[in-house]
């Protein structure tokens, strides 16, 4: 494909900005890399692991000479990110962004933004519940959707430009509004999370009650919810934070329907069970057609020996 950008700078040195280093390395898609998180740790660890061709000490510093900034920090942080990289963004550099959440990004990010660059918000669905320079790896990204929410008025070529760098990495890409891009999300990420951080906790008072049987006994249907309850605290509480409206909307109708399956229970309605577990299944059907998850039973995962040597 060759190098679509001479120089981007990525702003946190996470999973995702860690991944986009790997990827655009595989690719050969950006003549140089340059990166910048906020914690000497997390700068030394990128030198020492070789992340970028080089850490900067500033994220001012960072985005000098840019044809591409990549912000990649926890979304309550963008604002402050933005207003101290602006003075040095260089004429016609693309600023992109990939936070969870949109609209309040946009709002956050935009304003301090200077004339001459062209912003393209954008969200790579794709993660795990890893974090830090370390986490990343290339292929994160391949096969999995970014949705790039661009506002009025952005130059096509930006946006096209964006664009191949992401199918460099072997995304799929879709462009949508940051209203609904919110809403949408919200149904299929933000509010599964919070349940599934809501049932862990339960499961932890639980413990209390039953030593710890709760782990030891940890079956597929808990142990999924601890995969996803163990994502980063400061992005997900960030996420809540700044998507509240949707994810507020969505938590009401979950809290309807739970109510309807709890009836369905109290009141023996089998039949009414047997027919939203089978409407749910559809969908699962739906999402592997989609090629977004494996059907092999149990997620794939080879049986593990545990420790009392049964499988
Ligand atoms: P991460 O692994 O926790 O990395 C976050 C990075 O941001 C770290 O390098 C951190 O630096 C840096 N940072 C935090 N606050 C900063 C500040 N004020 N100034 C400069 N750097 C700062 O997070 P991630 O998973 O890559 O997430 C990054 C963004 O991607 C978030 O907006 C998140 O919503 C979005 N996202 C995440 C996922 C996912 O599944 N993880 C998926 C899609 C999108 P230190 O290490 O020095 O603290």
């Amino acid at each position: 494909m060759g190098v679509i950008y001479k120089k981007v700078a990525l702003i946190g040195l996470g999973l995702i900005a860690g991944s986009m280093a790997h990827a655009m390395r595989r690719g050969g898609l950006a003549g140089e890399i340059v990166g910048y998180a906020r914690s000497q740790e997390t700068r030394d660890t990128a030198r020492e692991i070789g992340l970028c061709d080089h850490v900067a000490d500033s994220a001012a510093a960072a985005v000098v000479g840019a044809d591409l900034v990549v912000l990649a920090v926890p979304v309550g942080a963008m604002a402050t990110v933005a207003a101290e990289i602006a003075p040095a963004l260089a004429q016609g550099a693309t600023v992109t962004d990939v936070g969870s959440v949109k609209a309040e990004v946009i709002a956050a990010v935009a304003p301090h933004l200077p004339d001459h660059v062209h912003f393209v918000p954008g969200h790579p669905l794709a993660g795990t519940e890893h974090s830090g320079p370390r986490s990343g790896f290339a292929e994160l990204f391949e096969g999995k959707y970014t949705l790039l929410t661009p506002v009025d008025g952005t130059a096509p070529e930006a946006v096209a430009k964006l664009r191949a760098m992401w199918q460099g990495f072997g995304a799929l890409i879709e462009e949508m509004d940051a209203e609904h891009h919110d809403l949408v999300l919200a149904v299929t990420s933000h509010t599964p999370h919070l349940i599934a951080y809501t049932m862990v906790g339960v499961a932890d008072h639980l413990r209390r009650v039953t030593e710890s049987e709760v782990i030891k006994y940890s079956a597929a249907g808990f142990r999924d919810f601890t995969r996803i309850a163990a994502s980063d605290p400061t992005m997900w509480r960030d996420v809540f934070l700044s998507n509240k409206e949707a994810t507020l909307d969505i938590l009401g109708r979950f809290t309807e329907e739970l109510f309807v399956l709890q009836r369905a229970i109290r009141m023996g309605d089998g039949d009414a069970l047997f027919e939203y577990f089978t409407k749910t299944r559809a969908i699962r059907r739906g999402i592997i057609e989609a090629g977004q998850d494996t059907d092999a039973p149990d997620f794939g995962r080879v049986a593990a020996k545990r420790e009392d040597g049964a499988e």
